[in-house]
C-alpha cells in the first residue's frame, strides 16, 4: 500500500507526487487520461514558482522570458513596470511533460471513480479494484468529483467574464513585452511565448470575433490564422470550503478556481504544493495537526489571489465612452512610480 494516492496528473498534482517522492515517501498517481491534454491553459510561471520548479531539477527549456510590462491605450504607452526577477512563458503542457518525467509510479488511463476515507486511512475506487493509502491528494481539478463526493462546498467569489483566447505567430512588434489595453470595449492582453509566438486575449460578449476586438481596441492587425486558433473561456472564481477533509486533502484547481485574468491558478496551486509537502511527511509521522496548518496558512494566499483576480476583471469591463479618459488616468497613476513598484510584485505572486 503506497503512504499517499495523487488523484489527477495535472502540474499540480504531478508536483506533490514529485516533491513526496524525492522526501522517500511511497507516492502512487492515477490520472484519467491516456496523455497529456495540449488544449492551450496556463502559459505565465512567476518567480516564486520558477524557483520550486528549478530547486526540483526542472529545467524549463525553452521558455520565455518578460521583464516588461506595458499598459497601453492603442499604440501609445500609459506606463510600464518591470519583472525582476522575470516571469517565464511556458505552454502549460510543455511544463507537464518535463514534470512527469520526475515522478515514478504514475498511471495514465486509470480514472479514480471515489474516494472512501476515515480518520486514519483511505481507500480509492479504480474502475478495476482499489488501493488503500494512509493520504489520499484530490488534484483532480475545477470540476473535482472528489469534492463533490466528500459534499464539499464549491464557495462562488466575485469575478466572472467570458473572454476569446489565441496562441499565435508573433509578428515581433510588442517585442518581448507583455501588454494590456483598457479599452472602451473592453481589456486586450498579449504576452509573448516560447518559439516566436503571442497569446491574445479578449474580453468579448458572444458573437465577438477576437481579431475584430484586437482591431477595433488596439489598432494591430492580427493575422488571418487568428480565428481557427480562437478558444472561449468563460473565467469565474471558486474557493472549497474545507481543503482537509479526514484522510483526504483538495489541492490545486480542486481547492480553488482562480480567473485566468491575472489570476494564475497553477502558479498558485505549485506553491500549495511546495508548502504541502513536508506537512504530508509531518502528518504520516503522526502530527495530527499538521494538514489543518497547511490549510490555515495557504486559505489567505488563495482569497488574495481571487481579490487580485477580481480586481484585474473588473479594470478590464466595458466602460462608456465618456469614462474612458478617466480610466487612462487611473492606469497612468496605477503604471507609475510606488504603485507600479506593487502592481509588478502583486502581478508576479511575491506575495503569495
Ligand atoms: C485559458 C486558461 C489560461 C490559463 N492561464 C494560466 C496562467 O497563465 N497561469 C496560471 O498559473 N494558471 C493559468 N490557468 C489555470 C491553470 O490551467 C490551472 O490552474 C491548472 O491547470 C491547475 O492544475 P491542477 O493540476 O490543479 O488541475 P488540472 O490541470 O485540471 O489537472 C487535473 C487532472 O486531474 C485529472 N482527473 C480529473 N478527474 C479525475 C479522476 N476522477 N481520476 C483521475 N484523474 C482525474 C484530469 O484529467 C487532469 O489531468 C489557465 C487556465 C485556463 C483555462
Amino acid at each position: 500500500m503506497p503512504d499517499v494516492v495523487v488523484v489527477g496528473a495535472g502540474p499540480v498534482g504531478t508536483l506533490i507526487a514529485a516533491l513526496l517522492q524525492r522526501r522517500g515517501i511511497e507516492t502512487a498517481v492515477y490520472e484519467r487520461r491516456t496523455a497529456i491534454s495540449t488544449r492551450p491553459r496556463a502559459v505565465g510561471i512567476h518567480p516564486p514558482a520558477v524557483a520550486a520548479l528549478r530547486q526540483l531539477g526542472l529545467e524549463l527549456h525553452g521558455a520565455r522570458q518578460i521583464t516588461r510590462g506595458e499598459a497601453r491605450d492603442r499604440a501609445s504607452i500609459l506606463g510600464a513596470m518591470h519583472f525582476d526577477p522575470p516571469v517565464l512563458t511556458l505552454p502549460q503542457h510543455t511544463l507537464q511533460a518535463e514534470l512527469d518525467a520526475h515522478v515514478r509510479h504514475l498511471r495514465r488511463g486509470a480514472p479514480v471513480l471515489t474516494v472512501e476515507t476515515g480518520s486514519h486511512a483511505a481507500r480509492v475506487i479504480l474502475a478495476g479494484g482499489s488501493v488503500g493509502a494512509r493520504l489520499v491528494i484530490a488534484a483532480d481539478g475545477v470540476g473535482s468529483s472528489i469534492r463533490s463526493s466528500l459534499g464539499v462546498t464549491w464557495h462562488r467569489r466575485p469575478g466572472h467574464g467570458r473572454y476569446l483566447m489565441a496562441d499565435i505567430d508573433d509578428d515581433g512588434g510588442l517585442g518581448d513585452a507583455a501588454a494590456l489595453w483598457f479599452a472602451r470595449g473592453g481589456v486586450v492582453e498579449s504576452f509573448p511565448l516560447p518559439a516566436s509566438r503571442r497569446r491574445w486575449v479578449a474580453r468579448a460578449a458572444t458573437g465577438s470575433d477576437l481579431a475584430r476586438c484586437v482591431a477595433e481596441r488596439t489598432g494591430i492587425s492580427l493575422p488571418s490564422a487568428t480565428a481557427e486558433a480562437t478558444s472561449i473561456f468563460v473565467a469565474s472564481q471558486h474557493i472549497a470550503e474545507r481543503w482537509v477533509h479526514d484522510r483526504v486533502v483538495l489541492l490545486g484547481d480542486a481547492a480553488h478556481e482562480l480567473s485566468p485574468i491575472g489570476g494564475q491558478g497553477m502558479n498558485l496551486g505549485i506553491l500549495d504544493a511546495v508548502a504541502l509537502a513536508p506537512c504530508v511527511e509531518r502528518a504520516l509521522d503522526g502530527d495530527a495537526d499538521a494538514l489543518t496548518r497547511w490549510e490555515s496558512e495557504r486559505r489567505p494566499s488563495a482569497r488574495r489571489a481571487v481579490a487580485q483576480a477580481a480586481f484585474n476583471m473588473s479594470v478590464g469591463v466595458p466602460v462608456p465612452g465618456t469614462l474612458q479618459p478617466v480610466k487612462n488616468l487611473l492606469v497612468r497613476g496605477l503604471a507609475r512610480g510606488p504603485a507600479a513598484r506593487m502592481l509588478a510584485r502583486a502581478f508576479t505572486m511575491q506575495q503569495l
